[in-house]
């Protein structure tokens, strides 16, 4: 391929500079530098414009590349598959979903319906609208609101930003789609009340908001396992369980976004696997097939299925397509991604490099005072900066971004929660690719200890 080929990396950044608008970028920034291209990756690594490598502690910026770069298998599987069969949608299916759906609920007893999309946003509103459709059908249209959390995202659109409790992504882009209703944040380290069970004070303040609008008004509830982008939180004890108990109480649908948490992030096949959820709904896109190709899933019980099924009226089916749910590269690549999991033990891996990188983060603790917590599950973590660890009082997200930065210079990708709201705004995030072995993580955790001597002394 002609453009691999390419000497005139110049002209390249150049033409990214005056033609592309970037994701999450403020542009006048490159007046005065040049925008980053990333040209190769492998493994664990990236190579950027002027050939400098980076170990990549984010799996592709977003907790994407779960299996890691270059991987041959997925892209022969990809291109094989391109060559027989590229794409036929609406009401056809193809022999690569099929077998995936196969694979794919094999790892997830209980469900039992897979509904492919190309991205998570997409997935989470064609739940929104199973569970608006069941209403109509079901409940007079009486049951069409969802709940949703703070601090947790669930994609880009105007739907899913009603859905979603960040509000500093939101401020700019309302008004919002109704019947989207908030419940608060579950995140110990800032949690509102000083004492008691904290589990059992988020799960009541939940039910408090399910009794305030009216239990026949709830159609479902939309949840993070652990909250990902707003400040990588972790449940506290006893929470799924409550959560869990409120949705048969209330007869409210439990819609879980694996978004991030899915395929393998945790060290389980699912987040909801590590706390016993059995949810009626579950998400997922970005680890499903590593970046190789765009693909998302909806998943579904044959429970909530089969309330679409009615021979009194030939449209009452699910009235939805996603055009490019049609594309078959992104279930061969996610066979192929799936099989590589299995083939190198990447959840166990997972599981034990989690731990040896929360070990290590908790010995940077120890050293560096502006670490005030350290949490998460398998290879999504989290390092909360505080300038003071009594008050709990969050660093300036400039001495963050500044620690980015740092690691930056280093050869080292780490990422930071969304800006703008102090409190959740100072956390730095790892999530390196499932692959990681000890040596990378030492790597990057030497490199995090260096950043904080240098940014905080
Ligand atoms: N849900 C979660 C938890 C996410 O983190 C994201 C993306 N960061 C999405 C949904 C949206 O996915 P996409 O960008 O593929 O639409």
């Amino acid at each position: 391929m002609d453009y691999l080929q390419t000497n005139d990396i110049q002209d390249i950044v150049e033409q990214e500079r005056v033609n592309v608008w970037h994701h999450l970028s403020q542009h006048k920034q490159y007046e005065t530098s040049d925008p980053r291209i990333i040209v190769e990756g492998k493994g664990m690594r990236v190579w950027d414009q002027n050939g400098k490598e980076h170990l990549d502690a984010v799996s592709g910026g977003v907790w994407t590349v779960n299996v890691g770069y270059g991987r041959e298998s997925i892209a022969n599987a990809v291109r094989d598959q391109l060559v027989k069969m590229n794409y036929f949608a609406g009401s056809a299916g193809s022999i690569p979903g099929s077998i995936f759906s196969e694979m794919l609920l094999s790892k997830m007893p209980g469900l039992s319906r897979v509904y492919y999309a190309n991205s998570g946003s997409e997935a989470n509103e064609k739940v929104y609208k199973m569970v608006r459709q069941i209403s109509h059908k079901h409940h007079g249209g009486k049951k069409s609101k969802i709940l949703y959390r703070e601090r947790d995202y669930h994609g880009t659109t105007i739907a899913n930003l009603s859905a979603g409790g960040q509000e500093e992504r939101n401020a700019q882009y309302g008004p919002f789609t109704p019947g989207f209703v908030m419940v608060p944040h579950c995140m110990e380290y800032r949690r509102q009340t000083p004492d008691g069970d904290y589990g059992k004070y988020c799960v009541d303040q939940i039910e408090a908001v399910i009794l305030r609008e009216g239990a026949d008004t709830i159609g479902a509830i939309v949840l993070e396992p652990v909250t990902a982008g707003g400040g990588v939180i972790t449940p506290p004890e006893g929470y799924w369980e409550g959560v869990q108990a409120l949705c048969k109480k209330y007869d409210i649908l439990l819609h879980i976004d694996e978004v991030v948490c899915g395929v393998g992030r945790t060290g389980t096949w699912f987040g909801y696997q590590q706390y016993g959820i059995k949810p009626d709904f579950v998400t997922m896109a970005k680890g499903v097939a590593s970046g190789y190709a765009a693909i998302s899933c909806a998943v579904t019980t044959e429970a909530v299925f089969d309330m679409f099924k009615d021979d009194t009226d030939p449209l009452s089916y699910f009235r939805d397509i996603s055009t490019f749910g049609g594309c078959t590269a992104g279930p061969a690549a996610a066979i192929e991604n799936m099989k590589i999991i299995e083939a190198e033990g990447l959840l166990d891996n997972t599981t034990q490099m989690g731990e040896y990188l929360m070990g290590k983060l908790s010995e940077l603790q120890d050293k560096h005072a502006v670490i005030g917590d350290v949490r998460g599950k398998g290879l999504f973590v989290g390092a909360e900066l505080v300038s003071d660890r009594k008050s709990r009082a969050p660093v300036d997200e400039k001495l963050v971004q500044a620690v980015v930065g740092n690691c930056m210079q280093q050869g080292v990708i780490i990422g930071a929660t969304n800006r703008s709201v102090p409190g959740f705004n100072n956390t730095l995030c790892l999530s390196p690719a499932l692959i990681s072995t000890r040596d990378d993580l030492d790597q990057l955790c030497d490199a995090i200890d260096n950043a904080l001597t240098s940014v905080f002394s």
